[in-house]
C-alpha cells in the first residue's frame, strides 16, 4: 500500500511497478503519477473517446503524466512528511521514464528546498 500526499488515500501497488522499481520510493513515485492520473485527472474520461493513434495516445499519456508529476511534487512539499521523507521520495522522481525538462527543473529544485 502506497499513500496519496495530496488526498490522503492509500492504495494497492501496482505488480507491474514492484517489478521495475528496486528503489521502494522510486516505486512509490511510479505508483502515485498512476494514481494521480486516474483520481486527480480526467485522463479515463478521455481515452474513453479514443485516439487517433498509439503514438498520439503515448503523447497523451507522457504530458499528463509530467503534469501530474508536477502536482504531486508540489503537494509533497506541504505534506506532512517529514524533510528527510520528502526528499526521499522527491528524489524517486528522478528514476521515472519521460521526466520533461521542466519536471526535471522541479525536482531539482524540490531537493533543494530548506525549511
Ligand atoms: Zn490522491
Amino acid at each position: 500500500m502506497f499513500a496519496c500526499p495530496l488526498c490522503g488515500s492509500t492504495f494497492v501497488a501496482s505488480d507491474y511497478l514492484r517489478t521495475v522499481f528496486v528503489d521502494t520510493w522510486s516505486e512509490w513515485a511510479a505508483n502515485l503519477v498512476t494514481h494521480y492520473r486516474h483520481a486527480h485527472t480526467d485522463y479515463d474520461a478521455v481515452c474513453q473517446s479514443g485516439f487517433e493513434s498509439d503514438a498520439e495516445h503515448a503523447a497523451f499519456k507522457r504530458r499528463v503524466n509530467n503534469g501530474a508529476k508536477r502536482e504531486i511534487l508540489r503537494g509533497i512539499l506541504s505534506s506532512k512528511l517529514d524533510q528527510a521523507e520528502q526528499r526521499r521520495l522527491i528524489a524517486g522522481f528522478a528514476a521515472l521514464e519521460h521526466n520533461d525538462e521542466v519536471t526535471v527543473h522541479a525536482i531539482t529544485r524540490g531537493l533543494q528546498v530548506q525549511r
